[in-house]
């Protein structure tokens, strides 16, 4: 089948790559450059324990399962993970308490640690990535099985040619498709800070501290800022992650904020895993990863490719 897939974040790549899979043929419509929207802001936290009480998230083993299967292939062909193991810090009595409930119930993939005097649990199957080297890695493997981009604005569904099927992908803008959809929007920035010294654990404790792929250059964030839906960063934001970070390495010396990133989450408003919609007979919308991308992109693009081959 010819499938149009609308948007180059992680929806759409990993819907593309899914449907390669299965023998379709995949042309990608973005407008800005592959990766551009949420994804760059992305800090690259994936692993099934997410939310304040760290429960494990729905479908979150199976869709632990497909990341980690991407993951092995694209790691062949680029450095697309940046920690191996997350450690979950407990800040709170209630949260220490949650988190040994998860890791009783889940001890193939969570157990009880204290580090550095924080009680908390390690994730050892979870991972750091890059958000923009899975998809820029993910796209190079579309491409290679022949799927094309053009880096165009979809206007109007009628601009895409011999449209078997479409597939919309599009982040925030998804509600333009479909101004149906029960969607919240939150605004999050993330940030890259420079540093004298490294860090060996990623940590996840409310903010989030990770690697990038640059030497002495960490990932710090996110915020999750409602009601406010413009695209201005704001690098003051970025205080209380200084200051989480320097409790967890003291050692660390920050020099200065390198960059800012802004992106707009999307989710269900009514619970907290993608959007799959059916908004005409050859027309899906693939949307609300909130922030769970990378988490579940893999694998809900490939129940859509499945999906859509059903009569
Ligand atoms: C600050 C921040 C931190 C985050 N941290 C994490 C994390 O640690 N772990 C995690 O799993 N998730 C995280 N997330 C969430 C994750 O980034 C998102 O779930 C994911 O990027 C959403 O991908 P998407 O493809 O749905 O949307 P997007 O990445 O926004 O992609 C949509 C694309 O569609 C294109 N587009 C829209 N309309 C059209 C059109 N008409 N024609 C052509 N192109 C169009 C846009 O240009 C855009 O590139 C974070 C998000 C933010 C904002």
């Amino acid at each position: 089948m010819q499938v149009h897939v609308v948007g180059g974040g992680i929806a759409g790549v990993s819907v593309a790559w899914a449907l390669l899979q299965r023998g379709h043929t995949v042309t990608l419509w973005e407008a800005d450059k592959i990766g551009g929207g949420a994804t760059q802001a992305c800090t690259g936290f994936l692993h099934p324990f997410p939310g304040l009480r760290g429960q494990m998230a729905y479908l979150g083993q199976e869709a632990m399962e497909v990341a980690l299967r991407w993951l092995q292939e694209l790691e062949k062909r680029a450095r697309v993970i940046l920690h191996r193991g997350i450690f979950r810090a407990a800040l709170t009595q209630d949260q220490q308490y949650d988190f040994e409930i998860s890791c009783r119930r889940f001890p193939r993939w969570v157990e009880k640690v204290v580090w550095r005097g924080f009680a908390g649990m390690w994730i050892p199957q979870g991972c750091v990535l890059s958000a923009v080297c899975f998809v820029d890695t993910l796209w190079a493997l579309c491409e290679e099985k022949g799927a094309t981009w053009i880096q165009k604005k979809v206007e109007s569904l009628d601009q895409l040619p011999n449209n078997e099927f479409i597939v919309l992908a599009t982040g925030a803008w998804s509600h333009l498709w479909d101004p149906s959809l029960h969607s919240f929007y939150n605004k999050g920035q993330s940030f890259q800070i420079h540093i004298k010294g490294d860090i060996d654990w990623a940590v996840s404790a409310g903010g989030q501290i990770g690697r990038t792929d640059r030497d002495h250059i960490l990932m710090i964030g996110s915020t999750y800022e409602h009601g406010d839906l413009s695209c201005n960063v704001n690098l003051d934001k970025a205080k209380p992650f200084v200051e989480q970070m320097e409790s967890f390495y003291p050692e660390v010396t920050p020099s200065r904020i390198v960059q800012g990133f802004v992106g707009l989450r999307v989710g269900d408003s009514k619970r907290p895993w993608p959007l799959i919609r059916t908004i005409a007979s050859n027309t899906s919308l693939f949307t609300g990863l909130g922030s769970r991308g990378l988490l579940y992109a893999p694998y809900f693009a490939e129940q859509l490719a499945i999906q859509i081959e059903k009569p």
